[in-house]
């Protein structure tokens, strides 16, 4: 059953419920005050009647209400009068309550009752007739019920009419309701549906009038879940691309000088080291992928320890002064001691990579210039160049993985120092992990500001 008919039914179970418990309370309230009323009519016509005989001493039976039968009997339980009634169904001479006369004959006690004869149903009263405390009779009064039943029954009628006709409205309220409510839902199952046939994650389920209710949050967390998907499915789609490219040019080489050197039927020293090469080229793809993979799932260990950056920063400057070459400008201009909670060695990578991409995209007279410095909370290591720059719109795409400038790429690297665009990547996970971050300023022509910002290390003492 569909959530439509089981709110709206639930809605018009609830309504009737309360409907019914309403009219039974209505119902039993006015029967009761109907009763009560001829209760009342009942004992004044008695009244009027004892009085009456006690002031004229005789046994003429008045009532001033033709509709109540009365009834005077002597202490034997014989009847000695009655008035006369214009209601149909009392025969005359009858007992109005043999029982009631009798009981109040051995009681003394009022006695009344409800009685049914043939179609008559009526209401009795039995009174005890006393003179000086003795018992000399019975006054019985009756009167028919037949207006009250008729008013019962309509009171009845109308309430179950009502609370039908109630209850159905209240049924297709609720429906209708339920319906407006859950309609963008039908939209949801449908789309994500159509997703899943036509396997296209661009698909967004329209956003409604009220975005601010439950079904618009729904669909707004929804839509906000596929375009994470499609972000992280493109993503995947695009590495697989990246890699595949990546790999094709150097298995094309090595298959190349195989195939050369297997023609010419002997060992040409060029082609093995062009194959030597590609080997090393793919080994460092694979351990930089293998890096990322790591860094990106969180399982790159990380050992935080007191870090001396102004060594750190001579060690690499030592390294890296053969790969620059003494055609390159290439110094520390700014030193200070200071110390971050880092993991050494990788921060060592990053650094190497950013000192290695400055040598690699500036000219061969070009100046790259090494800072560490202080800088409120942080510890900042800068790596300046005025090589090829970078242009506005590629800057922060370059700390996407195999993203790579094309133009600087082919202007200044030859084939063999040509990265894969993975360097950036791992650097910025790596200083993720640290709380840290990288900061970047270029201008094409100009040259390239890199900065390493890590938090200070403040030992607590
Ligand atoms: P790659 O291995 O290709 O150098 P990186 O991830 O280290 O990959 O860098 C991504 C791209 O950013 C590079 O291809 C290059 O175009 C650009 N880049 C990085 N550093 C510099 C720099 N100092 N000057 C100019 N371009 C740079």
């Amino acid at each position: 059953m569909s959530l439509q008919i089981r709110l709206a039914m639930f809605y018009a179970v609830l309504v009737g419920a309360a409907l019914l418990a309403f009219g039974l309370a209505v119902y039993n309230q006015s029967t009761e005050i109907l009763m009560q009323q001829i209760d009342v009519r009942l004992e004044s016509a008695i009244k009027d009647a004892g009085n009456a005989l006690r002031w004229q001493n005789s046994e003429t039976m008045i009532t001033y209400d033709a509709s109540i039968l009365l009834q005077l009997y002597d202490s034997n339980g014989e009847l000695i009068n009655a008035t006369e009634t214009t209601q149909a169904g009392f025969l005359p001479g009858e007992v109005i309550d043999p029982e009631g006369l009798t009981i109040t004959l051995q009681t003394r006690q009022e006695y009344s009752a409800e009685l049914v004869r043939g179609n008559l149903h009526y209401k009795a009263l039995s009174v005890p007739v006393m003179v000086d405390q003795f018992n000399v009779g019975v006054l019985q009064a009756g009167t028919s019920l037949t207006a009250v039943d008729r008013l019962r029954v309509e009171l009845l009628r109308s309430l179950v009419l009502i609370g039908l006709v109630i209850t159905v409205v209240a049924a297709s309220v609720g429906y209708y309701m339920a319906r407006t409510a859950l309609a963008p839902l039908a939209t949801v199952t449908e789309i994500a549906g159509e997703i899943t046939r036509s396997d296209d994650l661009s698909l967004r389920i329209p956003e409604g009038r009220n975005k601010t209710d439950e079904v618009g949050l729904l669909i707004a967390a929804f839509n906000e879940t596929m375009v994470r998907l499609e972000h992280l499915f493109n993503a995947q789609r695009r590495f697989i691309a990246d890699v595949s490219h990546e790999l094709r040019t150097p298995l094309t080489v090595l298959k190349g000088n195989a195939g050369l050197m297997r023609r010419m039927n002997h060992l040409d020293m060029e082609a093995l080291d062009s194959m030597s090469n590609e080997i090393s080229r793919l080994t460092r793809m694979v351990e930089d992928l293998l890096l990322m993979a790591q860094a990106e799932s969180g399982r790159l260990e990380i050992e935080l320890i007191p870090v001396e950056m102004d060594s750190l920063l001579l060690e690499v400057y030592q390294q890296a002064r053969i790969l620059a070459g003494e055609k390159k400008q290439f110094q520390i201009v700014d030193i200070d001691q200071l110390i971050v909670l880092g993991d050494r060695d990788r921060l060592k990578q990053v650094l190497l990579n950013l000192i290695s991409n400055a040598i690699k995209y500036t000219a061969v007279d070009g100046e790259i210039l090494l800072r560490l410095y202080n800088a409120g909370d942080e510890v900042r290591l800068e790596v300046k160049d005025n090589g090829c720059g970078i242009h506005e719109d590629e800057l922060e795409k370059i700390f996407e993985r195999f993203y790579r400038v094309e133009r600087s790429r082919s202007k200044m690297i030859d084939y063999d120092k040509k990265g894969f665009g993975l360097g950036l990547s791992i650097a910025y996970l790596i200083m993720v992990r640290h709380a840290g971050r990288i900061l970047v300023e270029s201008e094409v022509g100009v040259g390239s500001v890199f900065t390493m910002c890590l938090p200070k290390f403040m030992p607590e003492n």
